[in-house]
């Protein structure tokens, strides 16, 4: 079984936190501090919503946005390509009063993440797939955009690199980005946005926007933001199997290892956790060499990150 590591930022309750992953991966040791610097300007700009009294979903929101916006991860620009070198996108965000928004095999759009919150706001359904959610996105002022605008140097290496290896859905990416939050209201929300594997079937649909496998909160345990072998984490519901621990009482830390161990030991799946509960405690855990993350809390002064 793969080692399972965790992180601690000690076990108190805070009035408002934020933990953010930039992706269960293999992380070249030159990039981790890249990395790692990405997932603090993201706790950065969560953390500052949060500072100002503004709520645990606009504050996962930002984050994952500002993790879109930066091209070495995979979700929005920089995304993976699959088999066919374009790009399709799987984002959610949920709130924990159980609204939720999500989108699947999205063609590329900037920020998918504000089109799964665009979804949560208008209410009908949850999760537009495919052509459904380019048509809702357009339909609310989203402007789409092409693969290429979107790829970067390294995501077309990666491409062509792979190409020649027949390598599919086992040519997983890395670098999903996620945040959790709790607000000062005691309000918890999750937001998880991804490119998915490398080199996946046209129409593949990994964790993340699936309520309960990638992303989940609910004000009564907790929100939970997972990355990783998708497959392997859906069969799992691996997020509400955690939210459903921390539910217990359970502290996030020992919930994080657990549900990570879980992953490895009934799945044989690797990846990382985040998750935060109602009182604002914090855990994480991966059995992947690297998961670059940063975290805050009504504690600091200033985000810790690392990788
Ligand atoms: N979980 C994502 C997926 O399977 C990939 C990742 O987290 O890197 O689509």
């Amino acid at each position: 079984m793969s080692e399972v590591v965790t992180f601690s930022w000690g076990r108190d309750e805070a009035s408002w936190s934020i933990v953010i992953h930039g992706g269960a991966g293999a992380v070249p040791v030159e990039a981790r501090a890249r990395h790692a610097e990405g997932c603090k300007l993201a706790a950065i700009g969560g953390g500052a919503i949060l500072r100002d009294g503004g709520s645990a979903l606009d504050a996962a929101q930002r984050a994952v946005e500002i993790l879109e916006d930066d091209p070495v991860f995979n979700a929005g620009t920089g995304a993976a390509l699959n088999t066919s070198g374009e790009i399709e996108l799987d984002a959610a965000v949920m709130e924990g009063a159980l609204r939720a928004g999500a989108v699947c095999a999205l063609p590329p759009f900037t920020n998918p993440i504000k089109i799964a919150r665009a979804v949560l706001a208008e209410g009908s359904h949850i999760l537009y797939a495919g052509p459904g959610a380019e048509a809702f996105a357009q339909a609310h002022g989203f402007v789409r955009t092409t693969s290429e605008a979107m790829t970067t140097d390294a995501a077309r290496a990666r491409f062509l690199t792979m190409q020649g290896t027949n390598q599919s859905s086992e040519g997983w990416a890395g670098g999903t980005v996620g945040a959790v939050a709790r607000d000062s209201s005691g309000h918890v929300a999750a937001a998880t946005s991804t490119g998915g594997t490398f080199m996946k079937r046209p129409g593949r649909v990994g964790d993340t926007p699936i309520l309960g496998a990638g992303t989940y909160a609910d004000d009564e345990a907790g929100a939970c933001s997972n990355t990783g072998h998708g497959e392997a984490v859906m069969k799992l519901c691996l997020a509400k199997t955690a939210i459903e621990w921390l539910r217990q009482d359970m502290h996030p830390e020992d919930a994080a290892r657990a549900a990570i161990a879980l992953l490895a030991r009934r799945a044989n799946g690797v990846g990382g956790i985040i998750l935060v509960d109602r009182r604002g405690r914090l855990g994480l855990a991966r059995t992947t060499e690297t998961m670059s993350f940063a975290a805050m809390s009504s504690r600091d002064t200033e985000p810790s990150c690392g990788s």
